[in-house]
């Protein structure tokens, strides 16, 4: 996925002081090793690798973040939190990420759409998984 990047319109990065502050994880530890994105079951999936994500932040680049698909597809399985040789824990990151976006209204699915006929055909780790991100 090709992404411009534009300085912020504001001084400070707000985008990041805002994640910073909603997780608690200091994004300035990272150095872009990459062994997070290496690690990550649904990498090739997501529009931008969580190590990417990350980076993105520290550029206070919010709207290319929210809009692309990657925190809804990390399923939390806490592969990168382990790898991460600077202690940071991205799955908390994409969590945080997720808040944020539900607080703003932006959900990739409506509770209108978890028919029975949908829960009966996903498995029951992708209805688990949904829940928490649908209710963080
Ligand atoms: S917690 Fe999310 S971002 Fe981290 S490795 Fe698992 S799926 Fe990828
Ligand atoms: S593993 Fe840690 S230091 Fe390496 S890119 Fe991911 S978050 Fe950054």
């Amino acid at each position: 996925m090709k992404i411009s990047i534009e300085a912020p319109s504001h001084s400070k990065n707000q985008f990041l002081e805002q994640i910073e502050r909603e997780t608690g994880e200091d994004l300035s530890r990272c150095y872009q090793c990459g062994n997070c994105s290496g690690s990550c079951p649904v990498s090739d999936e997501m529009e931008i690798p969580v190590s990417q994500v990350i980076r993105l932040v520290q550029l206070g680049q919010e709207k290319t973040v929210l809009q692309s698909n990657s925190m809804w597809l990390c399923v939390s399985c806490f592969q990168c939190q382990g790898r991460c040789p600077k202690c940071l824990d991205p799955s908390k990151i994409m969590e945080g990420l997720r808040r944020l976006s539900l607080r703003r209204g932006r959900a990739p699915l409506a509770m209108s759409q978890v028919t029975g006929e949908f829960i009966e055909r996903s498995p029951q780790q992708a209805i688990v998984a949904g829940f928490r991100k649908l209710f963080a």
